[in-house]
């Protein structure tokens, strides 16, 4: 705490990691030996540096841009971009720890990294984030390559800006390395099915929890917050698998629609239009927007958060509990808050964490880099099969894990432990570096 002061979501994760770690501990006492708590504490290396860009108006605007490259025990240091007036080191460092365990998860080889800027991509013109995206990107090239780190998207980092940063490193660079980025666009050098990955994923996970209990997604409600990347392909699959998602909300407020989210419309406002819930309620007969209170108050057997860290609170847990949630699985990263879990878990509701239950869209950047690097492209077909096995793969290693210390059905646990184990087996065979 003396050592990272004012990094309060830094605090929260590393605390969320460390509650799990007792048993492994003491099984292990060549980590404690070995200082291995205290190196995953201590990001490899952290950059904060100037971003000086040019507005519509002719007045220069100064941003703060990051990267922290957390851990690269496991490869090269991989986790997205988050620009958000939000921004700040104690955020970008949350992200980059819980990235470590997450692809730890996944059984790829990538390290954890994170970064991003507090600048604020809503209501810019094309021109002035293209303008910020080259800025940005002057100076993080350095820094970045397909072996040593490989950015991606993440909260207002989507495949328009990665066009932009991803043309202003070829342009310095003078090489087409199109592995220094993922989450591109199809048509140059991306993979099919990394957009719809992390939402595809979290719906995956949840299916598997409730299969553990007999239960398919099939007819039941689901609640989903944000209307992003994560939360549009988190509705799709579970629309396909047969739920009826009646929730989706941003940082206006949260939509209601009982009928069902009309997903067309709701790709056009927010894809397309770039627009606001207010643009789909407009355009939807029957649903409703409600500004203040908390989404989670509309009663579901299945929430799945999308949008942001602390999103879902005590308070909410409590609200979903009182309607009889089954399962919440974390689109997001962190977006509930610790005694939220508490609650959670304490009245019995599958609870999938995001390091595993989102750990499908760097998963599916891995199978980019793998595309990449070996000039090839796979169909649809087959990547969503190979996201599939992914998924059902974490499921699994996390309740193996959980059954083998005793508390089966506990995902929390079996994230934290299964993730931490092949981070710190590999720091220890790396030795003191
Ligand atoms: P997007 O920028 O595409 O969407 C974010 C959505 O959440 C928007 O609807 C946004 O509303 C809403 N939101 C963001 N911040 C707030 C806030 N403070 N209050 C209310 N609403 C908010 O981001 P993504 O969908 O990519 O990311 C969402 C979450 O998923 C993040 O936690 C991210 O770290 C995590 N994640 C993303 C992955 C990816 O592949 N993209 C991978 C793994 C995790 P508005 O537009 O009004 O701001």
């Amino acid at each position: 705490l003396q050592r990272n002061p004012g990094e309060a979501e830094f605090h929260q994760a590393v605390r969320e990691v460390f509650d799990s770690l007792g048993p492994v501990l003491r099984r292990n006492p060549q980590y404690a030996d070995a200082a291995v708590l205290e190196r995953i504490c201590e990001p490899e290396r952290q950059i904060i540096f100037r971003v000086p860009w040019v507005d519509d108006a002719g007045r220069v605007q100064i941003n703060r841009g990051f990267r922290v490259e957390y851990s690269s025990a496991l490869g090269p240091y991989k986790g997205g971009l988050r620009f958000h007036p939000s921004v700040y080191l104690g955020i970008v460092k949350f992200l980059g720890f819980e990235q470590i365990f997450k692809n730890a998860l996944t059984g790829m080889p990538i390290g954890g990294g994170k970064g991003g800027s507090d600048f604020d991509p809503r209501g810019r013109s094309v021109g002035e984030v293209m303008r910020f995206c080259q800025s940005f990107m002057t100076e993080l090239y350095r820094h970045l390559g397909e072996h040593t780190d490989v950015p991606a998207g993440d909260i207002g980092v989507g495949g328009r800006e990665l066009g932009f940063l991803f043309g202003q490193y070829k342009r310095i660079t003078n090489r087409y390395e199109s592995g220094v980025l993922t989450g591109k666009g199809v048509t140059w050098g991306g993979s099919l099915v990394r957009t719809e990955a992390t939402g595809y994923g979290t719906v995956l996970f949840a299916q598997q929890m409730l299969r553990t209990r007999g239960r398919e997604l099939d007819g039941l409600r689901v609640a989903v917050s944000g209307a992003g990347n994560v939360a549009l392909y988190a509705i799709e699959k579970a629309q396909q698998l047969g739920a009826r998602v009646v929730t989706f909300s941003d940082s206006s407020g949260y939509v209601v629609d009982e009928a069902g989210v009309d997903l067309a419309l709701l790709k056009d406002v927010k894809e397309v239009r770039r627009g606001r819930a207010a643009d789909y309620v407009a355009e939807r007969p029957g649903a409703r927007l409600v500004t203040g209170g908390s989404v989670w108050d509309v009663p579901v057997d299945v929430a799945l958060p999308c949008a942001t860290q602390n999103e879902l609170t005590g308070d909410d847990a409590k609200s979903l509990l009182s309607h009889g949630v089954v399962a919440v699985a974390e689109g997001a990263n962190m977006p509930t808050t610790p005694d939220g879990v508490a609650l959670l878990q304490a009245g019995g509701v599958l609870f999938g964490p995001g390091k595993a239950a989102n750990a499908g869209g760097v998963a599916t950047s891995a199978l980019e880099m793998q595309q990449n690097a070996s000039r090839d492209s796979w169909t649809f077909e087959h990547t969503e099969e190979r996201l599939t096995e992914i998924m059902v793969g974490i499921h699994d290693r996390c309740a193996e894990t959980a059954d083998e210390h005793g508390e089966p059905g506990n995902y929390v646990l079996g994230a934290n432990i299964a993730g931490f184990q092949r981070v710190a087996d590999a720091i220890l065979a790396l030795g003191v570096v």
